[in-house]
């Protein structure tokens, strides 16, 4: 099974398998392991901030980062495809009780001078904007990378209104490699900023959030109070050490395998890709002059030996460490295999075909 649906699905390797069952441990509720805290402090140094804290997802920073700079009823501003906003099972409502204000932005990124428009200021009657949210790399837009300058722009555009700033880095490592650019020039001016090590950098477990001393010591409660305070968590963050030291730079070659399949997919017929060049590990693409819907295509893949995803806009194929050059030329043969086979009914005539957009089960 070639396994594309994520980069998520990348399995811890043998040699940081032995890195983790080799960690020194302690308790971390009492900041007392030592291989977390030298994590905190390696990606505390990366990131250009004070301090952090180690979590056991993206999801949780996301979360703690919004309750921490936000109250009830004030309003965060993010772009709308965003995790934080379609992907956290409405935690953002849920617990933080901060109002979703949504952007719709550009390849995910958006301007200082949306910011400004999205703005409010509070009144009598109006929630109080006191957070901005960005996300690099930008998941549902196909792995765009966010150019500095405008990170930077719409961060000082934010200071300028009074507001805090939150970098959502699920995949920051991607843009780092991407760009050529160090993580601390991406989040300089951000808040706050977390990273994952459970995507591509091919962890099992851990994310860790980033900010001063003052704002992590009120995040800190949050973690607890989630639950997400540990024990003998070293185990979990050598695992990440690992990653750090060995799996960044080698990203290169999961953002080549995606051009490589990117540019399959450009020679097969019935398939509109997002993006010419994808930026970094994520392809989109859609199904044109076909009604197969997304549940039959991805079966008949699956059916082949290929698992890919249908997320938000479109089909999702995501490249990892354990996917290779030879792994994506199988996989070209697939969907080719399967778009060589579409019969009569699959087909819609030209005439019909006026969107690149996918179509949809009503069902
Ligand atoms: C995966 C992801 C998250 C959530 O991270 P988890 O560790 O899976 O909870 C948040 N934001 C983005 C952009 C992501 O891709």
């Amino acid at each position: 099974m070639i396994n594309l649906y994520s980069d998520t699905q990348s399995l811890p390797s043998a040699p940081m398998r032995l890195a983790m069952s080799r960690a020194e441990v302690g308790d971390e509720q009492k900041g007392a392991d030592p291989t977390v805290s030298r994590l905190i402090a390696t990606v505390a140094g990366l990131l250009g901030k004070e301090t952090g804290i180690f979590l056991p997802s993206g999801t949780m920073c996301n979360v703690i980062s919004v309750v921490t700079h936000c109250g009830r009823g004030e309003s965060v501003i993010m772009e709308t495809q965003s995790h934080l906003m379609r992907s956290e099972a409405g935690g953002l409502s849920a617990i933080t009780g901060a109002v979703p204000e949504v952007i719709e932005g550009e390849d995910g990124h958006f301007t200082a001078e949306q910011l400004t428009r999205h703005f409010q200021p509070g009144s009598r009657y109006t929630p109080r904007t006191v957070l901005v949210a960005v996300e690099q790399s930008c998941n549902m837009a196909g792995g765009t990378v966010w150019p500095t300058a405008k990170l930077a722009q719409v961060a000082a555009c934010a200071k300028s209104l009074g507001m805090n700033t939150h970098m959502d880095g699920a995949r920051l490592f991607n843009a780092v490699v991407a760009s050529g650019e160090s993580a601390k020039v991406h989040c300089q001016g951000y808040d706050s900023v977390w990273v994952d090590f459970s995507k591509g950098l091919g962890a099992p477990f851990g994310a860790v959030l980033c900010g001063t001393e003052e704002f992590m010591s009120r995040a800190w409660a949050w973690k607890h109070r989630l639950g997400g305070a540990m024990r003998q968590a070293g185990m979990m963050a050598a695992g990440c050490l690992y990653a750090l030291e060995n799996n960044i730079e080698r990203l290169e070659i999961d953002h080549a395998n995606a051009r490589l399949l990117n540019d399959g997919l450009k020679r097969l017929p019935f398939i509109k890709v997002k993006h010419d060049h994808p930026e970094s590990n994520i392809v989109f693409f859609n199904l044109v002059g076909t009604d197969l819907i997304p549940e039959t295509f991805l079966k008949r893949l699956l059916d082949r030996g290929l698992k890919i995803g249908f997320v938000g806009t479109g089909y999702r194929a995501v490249t990892y460490a354990d996917i290779t050059a030879v792994h994506i030329n199988d996989a070209l043969q697939i969907i080719a295999s399967v778009l060589d086979e579409l019969d009569e009914k699959d087909l819609i005539i030209p005439s019909q075909t006026t969107t690149g957009a996918a179509p949809r089960s009503c069902r």
